[in-house]
């Protein structure tokens, strides 16, 4: 079997980074750990704490760090994680998030943090078309739909748009990822960490880019 990796993956929402996280984690054999999935179980779940964070994700805000944190800490800490890494994917997201990383991964430190880079405007365009399975969450959009009307192709549920997927929230969401996410590419970069990867291509394109990116520098 390959070697785990303990990666992040930064990009602006619908910059693809969902999708080559999904990739990324088959292809390196770890666990795909996405705040946004998670969030979203707890809401499908109707727990307490989901109806609150549904409130905040449908207007395009940020559920608070000391929550997010503890997710993620809590999730870091199970064994498939600590044994073989992980492909993290929507989180950290403000500045005080990657810092409780950095503390959360001290026995473990993160080995890569990819920044999957696409204009916002390309960005804006793409999200405001996308689609998604209901059930199993996989990704569609107007420009390529499943086969049968909105119905999955992979497990028959419905394929709809996600209430933070409205232009108003999207375009909330971009100005937050401007002001409170893009402060970690410097933070990243800084650190020698960071890997800048071009998201602009089909997704097999981006993958190949992306692959090649990161295993010339866990190789090197
Ligand atoms: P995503 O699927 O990553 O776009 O996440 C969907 C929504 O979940 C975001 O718009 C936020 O409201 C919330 N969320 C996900 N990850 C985080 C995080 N690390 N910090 C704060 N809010 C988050």
């Amino acid at each position: 079997m390959t070697d785990g990796v303990r990666l992040v993956m930064l990009g602006r929402q619908g910059a693809g980074k969902g999708t080559q996280a999904v990739r990324l984690a088959q292809h390196f054999v770890v666990p795909h750990i996405s705040t946004g999935d998670m969030l979203r179980a707890a809401v499908s779940a109707g727990t307490e704490f989901g109806l609150k964070a549904k409130t905040v994700m449908d207007a395009g805000g940020l559920v608070s760090d000391e929550i997010m944190v503890g997710i993620v800490d809590e999730r870091l800490n199970e064994s498939d994680t600590t044994t073989r890494g992980y492909i993290l994917d929507g989180f950290p997201r403000t500045e005080a998030q990657g810092i409780a990383l950095a503390e959360i991964t001290t026995s473990r430190p993160l080995q890569l943090v990819v920044n999957l880079e696409v204009p916002e405007d390309i960005v804006l365009d793409r999200i405001t078309k996308r689609r998604v399975c209901e059930s199993c969450g996989t990704i569609y959009s107007v420009d390529s739909p499943p086969k049968n009307g909105w119905i999955c192709d992979v497990d028959g549920g419905n394929v709809v748009q996600r209430d933070d997927d409205e232009e108003g929230a999207v375009r909330k969401r971009l100005d937050l990822y401007a002001e409170e996410t893009l402060p970690l590419v410097p933070y990243y970069r800084e650190q020698g960490l960071l890997v800048e990867v071009d998201g602009l291509g089909s997704p097999d394109e981006v993958f190949a880019r992306l692959l090649a990116a990161v295993e010339s520098r866990l190789g090197g």
